[in-house]
C-alpha cells in the first residue's frame, strides 16, 4: 500500500468511528425521571430506617442535566460553596440511578449529621441508614476515594458514566 493510500485510509477510518460514536450518542434519550427499581429501593429504604426509628427525607433523586450543570456552577462561577464534583450527564443522578437522603428530626429539621444517634441503639443514625441502602444493592458515595459525598446512593447495574453516556441503559424489567 502507498503511503498516500495509507493516510487517507487512516483519515476515513477516524472519521468514520467519529461518525458512529456520535450516531451511538444521540440515538438514545436522555431519562427524564427516577428508573423504577431505583424508586422501589428508595421507598424501601425510607420504611426500613422507619422501622428502625429513624425518619429520613430523599433530598434529591432524578436530576436532569440542565439541573446539574446549574449545581456544578455552584462555588465555581455562581456564589455558593462547590456541592458537586461532575457536570451534567456525568452524575448517576442525570440517569435517575442515584438518590441523595438526609435525617429527618422529629421537630421537622433535616439534618446531615453522620453521628447522631436518636434511636439510642449505640449506632450512628446515618450509618444504620447507609446500611439498609447497601443491603438494597446501592453503593455509597461516602466509600468513594477522594471527594466523598455522605448523602449520596446510587444503582449502576453494572454501566459506567461513559456506557449511559453512549446511550445504554439498564434494563427496564427485572
Ligand atoms: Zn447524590
Amino acid at each position: 500500500m502507498k503511503f498516500k493510500t495509507f493516510v487517507f485510509m487512516a483519515i476515513l477510518f477516524v472519521l468514520l468511528y467519529w461518525i458512529i460514536d456520535e450516531m451511538r450518542r444521540k440515538n438514545v434519550p436522555m431519562p427524564t425521571e427516577v428508573n423504577p427499581i431505583v424508586a422501589e429501593k428508595r421507598d424501601q429504604l425510607i420504611q426500613r430506617a422507619a422501622q428502625k426509628g429513624i425518619n429520613i427525607v430523599i433530598t434529591d433523586d432524578f436530576r436532569s442535566a440542565e439541573e446539574q450543570d446549574k449545581l456544578y456552577a455552584r462555588g465555581r462561577t455562581d456564589k455558593g460553596t462547590i456541592v458537586t464534583h461532575v457536570e451534567g450527564g456525568e452524575s448517576y443522578h442525570n440517569y435517575g440511578l442515584a438518590i441523595d437522603f438526609a435525617l429527618l428530626l422529629k421537630d421537622g429539621t433535616v439534618v446531615w449529621d453522620l453521628k447522631r444517634d436518636d434511636n439510642k441503639n449505640g449506632k450512628s443514625d446515618w450509618m444504620e441508614v447507609v446500611t439498609i441502602g447497601k443491603e438494597l444493592g446501592f453503593e455509597w458515595g461516602g466509600d468513594w476515594y477522594g471527594f466523598k459525598d455522605y448523602p449520596h446512593l446510587e444503582m449502576d447495574f453494572g454501566l459506567s458514566i461513559r456506557e449511559l453516556q453512549y446511550g445504554e441503559r439498564p434494563p427496564v424489567n427485572e
